[in-house]
Formats: C-alpha cells, sequence, structure tokens
C-alpha cells in the first residue's frame, strides 16, 4: 500500500474514530489490511554518479566468432554478479530465461536467484563455459539451476526445452524471451536469404515456439518478459533485419497481453540501448562502432546488463500485477519508448 494510501486510510478512521491516536489506529488498520511491519533500517548507500558508474569509451576494437564468450571480453560485462542484493520479491518461483549464459539473460539469471526463483537457462552448445558461471551463480543462492543447451531455431527443440524445463524446475511460472540474433550490415544488399531467415528464426519464430509450448504450463499469476529494443521503434541503418524482429517482439508483448490478460497471465517487454554484451563484439556492431560504443546517449557510454536484471525482477513480480502489455526501456537517455 503506497504511503499516501495509508495516511488516508488512517485520517478516515480517525475523523470517524473519536479521537484515537493516529499511532494507534495506524497499528489497528495494518494488521487488518495485511501489511507487514517495516524492516529493520539497512545501511545508506552511497549516491552513485551513473555517467561514471561503468566503462566509458573509447573501447578497444574486438571481434568474435558468433554467438561470443563473455570472458573474452575487454572490458569484462558486468552482470551484477557482485552487486545485484535480493529480497526475497520471487521467492519460489519458478523461471527458464533464454539466452541466460550471458548478457541481459545472465543478469536477469542471477538477480533472479537472488529473489528466491529456481532458473533454467538455455543457450548455445559454444557458450558452455559462460553458462556454467551462471549455473553456479544460481547454485550458490541455494536454488536449483538447469542448464539446457541447444538451438531454438529447431521447433523440435524449442518444444524441447519447455518439457526439460519444466521437468527440472517442477513448473513454470515465468517466462524470459531474450535469446536472439543481431548482425550489422550497411546495406540491405548485404544481407543474404541465409543471413535474414538465421535473424527471423531466431528473434520471431522461436519466442512462438517457446511461448506456444510454455503457456500449456504457465498458471495464472506467470509472467511472460521479452527482450526487444530501443531498435523496435528507432532503427539504425545498419540493423534492417534485426530491427524488424524487435518491432515484432515489442507488437506480440502487446497483442499476447491481451489475449493472455483474462487467463491472468501478464506479457510484458524490456528495451534496451546500447548495453556492453558478446553479441555486440560478434558481429552486432562494427568495430567504429564499437569503439565508440555508447557514446551517443546522454550519459556518454552504453550500459552494463547489471543495470537491466532489477527490471526483470520487476517485470515478473507479483506486486507488479497491473503491469502488462508495456515495454520498459533502459537505454541512458536515447532510446524510446
Ligand atoms: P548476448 O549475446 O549476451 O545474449 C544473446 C544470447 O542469445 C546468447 O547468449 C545466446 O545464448 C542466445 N542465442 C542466440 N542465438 C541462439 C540460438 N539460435 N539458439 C539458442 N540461443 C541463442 O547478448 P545480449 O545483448 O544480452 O542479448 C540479449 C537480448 O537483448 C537479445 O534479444 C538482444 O537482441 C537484446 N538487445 C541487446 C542490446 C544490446 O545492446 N546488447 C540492445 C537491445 C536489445
Ligand atoms: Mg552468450
Amino acid at each position: 500500500m503506497a504511503i499516501s494510501d495509508e495516511k488516508a486510510i488512517s485520517r478516515r478512521n480517525v475523523v470517524g474514530g473519536a479521537g484515537i491516536g493516529l499511532a494507534a489506529v495506524a497499528a489497528a488498520v495494518r494488521p487488518a489490511l495485511g501489511q507487514q511491519t517495516s524492516s529493520p533500517p539497512s545501511p545508506s548507500r552511497p549516491l552513485q554518479d551513473p555517467t561514471h558508474k561503468y566503462p566509458r569509451p573509447p573501447f578497444k576494437k574486438q571481434l568474435q566468432a558468433w554467438p561470443g564468450l563473455v570472458s573474452k571480453m575487454e572490458p569484462r560485462p558486468n552482470h551484477g554478479e557482485q552487486s545485484y542484493r535480493g529480497s526475497g520479491r520471487l521467492a519460489g518461483r519458478k523461471a527458464l530465461i533464454t539466452g541466460g549464459d550471458s548478457g541481459m539473460g545472465r543478469a536477469a539469471a542471477v538477480a533472479y536467484a537472488r529473489e528466491g526463483v529456481d532458473v533454467a537457462i538455455n543457450y548455445l552448445p559454444a557458450e558452455e563455459p559462460d553458462a556454467r558461471e551462471v549455473i553456479a551463480l544460481i547454485k550458490a543462492e541455494g536454488r536449483v539451476a538447469v542448464a539446457i543447451p541447444g538451438d531454438i531455431r529447431d521447433e523440435a527443440f524449442c518444444q524441447k526445452l519447455v518439457t526439460d524445463a519444466v521437468a527440472g524446475l517442477g513448473g513454470l511460472d515465468i517466462l524470459v524471451s531474450n535469446a536472439g540474433r543481431q548482425q550489422a550490415h550497411n546495406s540491405i544488399l548485404d544481407i543474404s536469404t541465409e543471413q535474414f531467415d538465421w535473424t527471423i528464426k531466431t528473434n520471431i519464430y522461436a519466442p512462438f515456439w517457446i511461448i506456444k509450448a510454455a503457456l500449456h504450463h504457465m498458471p495464472p499469476g506467470s509472467a511472460i518478459i521479452a527482450t526487444t529494443s530501443e531498435q523496435a521503434y528507432d532503427p539504425t541503418p545498419d540493423l534492417y533485419d534485426y530491427a524488424q524482429t524487435k518491432a515484432a517482439t515489442m507488437n506480440f508483448v502487446k497483442s499476447l497481453a491481451k489475449q493472455l490478460g483474462p487467463k491472468g497471465i501478464r506479457v510484458n517487454g524490456v528495451a534496451p540501448g546500447p548495453i556492453w554484451t558478446a553479441l555486440q563484439v560478434t558481429g552486432g556492431a562494427s568495430q567504429e562502432k564499437l569503439e565508440k560504443f555508447g557514446s551517443m546517449t546522454p550519459l556518454g557510454r552504453p550500459g552494463q546488463p547489471a543495470e537491466l536484471g532489477s527490471i526483470y525482477v520487476q517485470l515478473a513480480a507479483a506486486d507488479a500485477s497491473f503491469a502488462t502489455g508495456q515495454v520498459y526501456g533502459a537505454a541512458g537517455g536515447s532510446g524510446q519508448p
């Protein structure tokens, strides 16, 4: 309950309550409304200037073979491994995260485990070293961790992915559709049919197959969260194929939210701006773009996956129960929405 609501209720009770003291009324009202007593005060955290909180450009040119590894990136991305503090917001929940080995997916996995979630992650077999780190991080929180490698461009694998996740977790109530393929091309003429198909299969078909399979298992109260992008609204010229898949993602968030709202399942999106992840150093950005990556944002730097973990928590949490069909941005000041 918001503080202003509590004050309003207290005031109403005082007005009709013939001079009972405010504190007494508040104490009487709280248990009746199921409100918990306030937690002990935590030590204050120092203010941090977001412009200098994380590395700023220029960055070293670097190119890895797709899909890339976190450990080979310079500087190494921050997924909140050292910083995310949980408070039991999602205790007992069960999540499947695609692309959970690195980037936004890893940040969500770390944050979820610390909020009390059992987590299954999907990734490509080549990403096993990254996945092992995430599995260890989830287990370190005492949560169940399920590793399911495989290529989501395959419909049969997508169905098996969901079945294995449900079996390993004992159910499913959070689905984070996050895996993505991005390759920069200066011209539409440079995009082969094979490349176009790869992007569309990963970013549009796979979520369609995975969500269809998952819905059989997700009870009312569940949440689906898709990673879209600022590219959905304001595409750059070098991401012709990728940007249109992110517009499609933003769009399915809104249609599915309407379709699944009556069933008690919420569907929301996260729209990152430029974030320092493996996707960018494996052909997602040109070397020239990489050197000054994030410099065009008002904060003057790229985001780190760690800065988005709490958004995936918020969108899954039961106290965000009226948020559905929404897209939450984290783009350093220049992105949309
Ligand atoms: P990332 O490379 O760390 O994560 C992407 C993951 O997708 C990979 O780890 C991989 O496991 C998975 N993946 C890709 N193709 C797959 C396939 N065929 N089968 C199975 N898994 C596959 O990069 P990221 O930036 O964290 O990407 C996560 C999401 O964020 C993507 O949807 C991406 O489009 C989106 N996004 C990224 C940025 C950015 O600047 N990094 C900005 C906006 C949106
Ligand atoms: Mg990865």
